[in-house]
């Protein structure tokens, strides 16, 4: 496997002012080269796929599965859908006007931004710099990709096959760390769509902010679990700990923390040991469908974090000595303890028993606005609260992860977990500005619109623009 070489930065400019030229030249905008540059990127996806799988399995030891299920065939997938749907998304569109205004053909143009930017994170490493850049393609952008210099053999071969397969004019691999990234960040994009921790998504808006380059953030937190009295414990615990489980728990989307209600707290335990057995019968560590954690960095971070817990722990607890952790499960965790301070992005469980629903809504409340919320219930009118009193990415009712495999749902976060959407049109949306335009004919012409204003014509606008407004509700109905 080849070593990452960071791309000399003294270049930067160079690739960026390349991908300009080539912008401006149009050839990124013709439907058909689109289409054949968005096959070409699923071909070198499906051509190397024991080479992306092989990488991925060097970084972050993921297993086959996960990585073939979720970096791999839903790309593939997601890349003929963006190709077959270019025509329908790229054609103008002429919204209804009232009838003076209809000579005036107006009209919607699905302009490309421009050259974009793609930084993208370690823990999905494929998918999360390909989703963007096919977005980016499908809108007629040229891009430059920024992949994680934390998955070396990955961002090796990413930078070794991109050029290979698509126009090296019009997309570029940009490699390295945070002197890389800091020069890209200096100079102008015409978007930027960021994936990773909210710290360097602050680093991100204020560099863009200077050049008033749209952004794009899709950041993480902490995504809680609220489980209801009345709902299938069994169940609840089996999907929530696959997604604990999932990439060993390093997923934007992962489960993070479980508020249940505290005579449910030991069922629930009973559940994830007995879900856990049957996972992994060999133990986790040994377990060739369990990932680790990608660095020394982040397995020090997370057993800090276990050190300090004052919960107690029911399950794993253990490491290899190595990166391997298993999955641990930490019961009656309280407020303010090290469980519950940041996003724990690792295989860590805490359970924080609380007294009703009413005390776990209000603790989500009284927190950043997460990715995602999970909820465990059969309860419609609990489901109905939590979409009327709860703010969220996504709300995700009875499952864990699941809502990646849906398509047509947009993909974001909000506040503290980010801003702007992806996944297929959504992503395609983002890097594609509506072009408004009206074309008058001469003959359209209004002579009362034209200095000087004359007392006909301002009583003749009034009498046509003075609206009623509805009266106010008699008792606020
Ligand atoms: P990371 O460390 O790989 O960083 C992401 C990118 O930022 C990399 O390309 C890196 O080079 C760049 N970067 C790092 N420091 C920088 C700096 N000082 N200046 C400029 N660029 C810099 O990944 P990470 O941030 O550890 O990723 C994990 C986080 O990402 C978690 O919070 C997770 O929830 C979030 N995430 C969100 C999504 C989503 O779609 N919402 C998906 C995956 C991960």
């Amino acid at each position: 496997m080849s070593a990452l070489q960071y791309t000399p930065i003294d270049k930067i400019s160079e690739i960026r002012d390349t991908l300009k030229q080539t912008f401006r030249s149009g050839k990124a905008r013709s439907l058909a080269w689109r289409r054949h540059q968005l096959h070409q990127v699923a071909r070198m996806a499906k051509e190397n796929e024991e080479a992306f799988m092989a990488a991925m399995k060097s970084d972050l030891g993921k297993p086959r599965m996960e990585s073939w299920l979720g970096e791999i065939a839903g790309l593939v997938k997601r890349i003929l859908l963006t190709a077959e749907s270019l025509e329908e998304w790229t054609k103008p569109e002429y919204p209804e006007v009232p009838d003076w205004q209809k000579p005036w053909r107006p009209t919607v143009y699905k302009t490309p931004k421009g050259v974009v930017l793609i930084i993208a994170p370690w823990n999905y490493p494929m998918v999360l710099s390909m989703q963007p850049f096919i977005g980016a393609i499908a809108a007629g952008c040229t891009a430059v990709i920024k992949p994680s210099e934390l998955v070396p053999a990955f961002s090796a071969l990413l930078a070794e096959l991109i050029p290979k397969y698509l126009d090296p004019e019009a997309y570029a691999v940009v490699n390295g760390g945070i002197a890389e990234t800091t020069k890209l960040l200096e100079l102008q994009w015409d978007h930027i769509f960021y994936t990773g921790n909210g710290r360097v998504g602050r680093i991100i808006a204020t560099a863009a902010a200077k050049h008033l380059t749209p952004v794009t953030l899709e950041l993480g937190g902490k995504s809680p679990v609220i489980i209801d009295a009345d709902c299938d414990i069994n169940i609840a615990a089996k999907r929530i700990l696959h997604g604990k489980c999932t990439n060993a728990g390093q997923i934007c989307v992962c489960p993070d923390y479980v508020l249940i209600p505290e005579h449910k707290q030991d069922e629930f335990i009973a559940a994830l040991k007995e879900h856990h057995a049957a996972f992994f019968p060999e133990g986790p560590l040994n377990s060739s469908s369990y990932g680790r954690i990608v660095n020394s960095m982040h397995h020090g971070r997370l057993m800090s974090i276990l050190n300090r817990t004052k919960g107690t722990i029911v399950l794993g607890g253990k490491t290899d000595g190595k990166l391997g952790l298993e999955p641990t499960i930490i019961k009656d965790v309280r407020e303010g303890d090290s469980l519950l301070e940041d996003e724990l992005f690792g295989p860590l469980l805490p359970i924080m028993p609380v007294k009703d629903v009413d005390e776990a809504i209000n603790y989500v409340r009284s927190k950043d606005h997460p990715l995602v919320l999970y909820a465990f219930t059969q309860n419609q009118q609990l489901k109905e609260r939590l979409v009327a009193e709860t703010l969220s990415g996504s709300l995700i009712l009875n499952d864990a992860c699941t809502q990646l495999a849906v398509n047509e749902i947009p993909f974001g976060g909000i506040g503290e977990s980010g801003y702007g959407y992806q996944i297929l049109k959504y992503t395609y949306d983002g890097f594609t500005h509506l072009r408004s335009s009206i074309d008058v004919p001469y003959d359209n012409e209004d002579p009362f619109r034209y200095p000087p204003y004359s007392e006909e014509a301002r009583k003749l606008i009034e009498s046509s623009m003075n609206l009623d407004i509805p009266p106010p509700p008699v008792n606020g109905h």
